[in-house]
């Protein structure tokens, strides 16, 4: 076994461990499908380079198409990943013209015309393409995340590596006018090389993003409450203080309301605990379908909830409260289920623009004094806080 031999066997064992990394990955986490995309990438690549360098050669050099085929497609797809995973578009109209374009052309010139620096140049403007084209759509579908940025860097540094590696063809005068040369060139070297290297830069991007989406996915978790699916008390600490700064900075006005399940003890007796739960997240679904992308919600205690309205008016407040109450209230109305008595809320509500030096627990003190207000005034009702 020659060393040459050896060398040649590097590119496809990259090929095959990674394939087998990210797929043992996704047997861990089928959801993620790019991750199952990226491994069959790597392994159309291993084979590219198996019908080149290993495999016994096929009639008519049939393997050289093969060949082509494998590499041009397993790039392709490794690169399609990045768009999967940010669920953007792939482009498969100008890709699959592009591919099947370039195997028609390297046909030609490997059956009717043979030349070798030919299918050099055409192999190598289809692989930019293949690269060029995702990339293009990612960069314009991508968000502003460190794990995106890292994907679109790697992805232009894949196009870089591929642009300059054909000019290493030209440069290099040696072996590509026959193929036992072309084994044994700088240029050939360098297709291994180059495919090394981006293969490895790819894989670790991928990994980086596959961790830092669970790293989101964990701190997402720690801050939503699965019953009602808003924020829970930590998660709405967090958003409203935020939203809070940006409206004192902005001089805007922002809008508290405390709503609190009435007489909820008596639900879960009457009806059940499951029952109670349904009602508690049906009050989070109306809450979410009343809320814009401004809006921060929690459930903050077993049947009390916290919406901040930032940047809002006395008025639009007052809607949102009035809604909540009303449709709240009209989901049980003509239930059969609930025949003795059907849940209601209290809210109360308190505006920032009473006290420009508020913070966030000196308004959860005041709407809770206006929430103990509705309650004493006999429930189902919003009240304002007032001095
Ligand atoms: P009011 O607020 O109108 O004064 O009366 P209430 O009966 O709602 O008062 P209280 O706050 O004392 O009782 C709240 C009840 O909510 C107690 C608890 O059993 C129930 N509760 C709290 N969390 C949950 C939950 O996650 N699921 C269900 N089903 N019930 C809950
Ligand atoms: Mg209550
Ligand atoms: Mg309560």
């Amino acid at each position: 076994m020659s060393g040459q031999f050896l060398i040649s066997l590097l590119s496809p064992t990259t090929g095959i461990i990674l394939f087998a990394a990210f797929f043992v990955l996704w047997l861990k986490k089928r959801e993620l499908s790019y991750i199952l995309t990226a491994s069959l990438g790597y392994l159309l690549t291993a084979f590219g380079f198996l019908f080149q360098d290993t495999f016994p050669p096929w009639l008519m050099n049939a393997q050289r198409i093969a060949s082509n085929l494998c590499f041009l497609l397993g790039v392709a797809t490794i690169l399609v990943a990045p768009l999967q995973r940010n669920k953007i578009a792939i482009p498969w109209i100008s890709m699959s013209t592009t591919l099947l374009s370039a195997m028609a052309i390297l046909v030609w010139f490997l059956l009717v015309s043979p030349n070798l620096v030919a299918r050099i140049a055409v192999a190598s403007i289809a692989l930019n393409l293949m690269i060029f084209l995702p990339l293009k759509q990612f960069s314009s579908g991508m968000q502003n995340r460190f794990s995106d940025r890292l994907l679109l860097w790697v992805m232009i540094f894949s196009l870089a590596i591929f642009i300059i590696r054909p000019l290493m063809a030209f440069w290099t005068p040696d072996g590509t006018d026959t193929y036992n040369a072309l084994d044994q060139s700088t240029y050939w070297g360098l297709v291994h090389f180059s495919f090394i290297v981006m293969a490895i830069t790819m894989a670790i991007a991928l990994m980086v993003s596959v961790s830092l989406d669970l790293m989101d996915d964990l701190k997402k978790e720690a801050i939503t409450d699965s019953l009602s699916k808003l924020s829970n008390r930590r998660g709405f600490e967090e958003g409203a203080e935020q939203a809070l700064q940006r409206s004192k900075t902005n001089a805007t006005i922002s809008v508290l309301l405390l709503a609190d399940l009435d007489r909820f003890k008596s639900i879960n007796d009457l009806y059940g605990h499951g029952t109670g739960d349904r009602v508690i997240r049906d009050f989070g679904q109306i809450i979410q379908s009343l809320s814009d992308n401004t809006t921060v919600a929690g459930r903050i205690g077993g049947e009390e909830f916290a919406i901040l309205l930032p940047e809002s008016s006395h008025e639009s407040a007052q809607a949102f409260a009035d809604n909540l109450r009303e449709q709240f209230q009209q989901l049980y109305l003509d239930n059969p289920e609930f025949t003795s008595s059907t849940p209601t809320t209290s809210i109360g509500l308190v505006s920032s623009n009473q006290n420009t030096e508020t913070t966030l627990s000196k308004m959860l003190n005041q709407a809770d004094k206006a929430l103990y207000s509705a309650k004493n005034k006999g429930r189902n009702r919003v009240q304002w806080y007032q001095d």
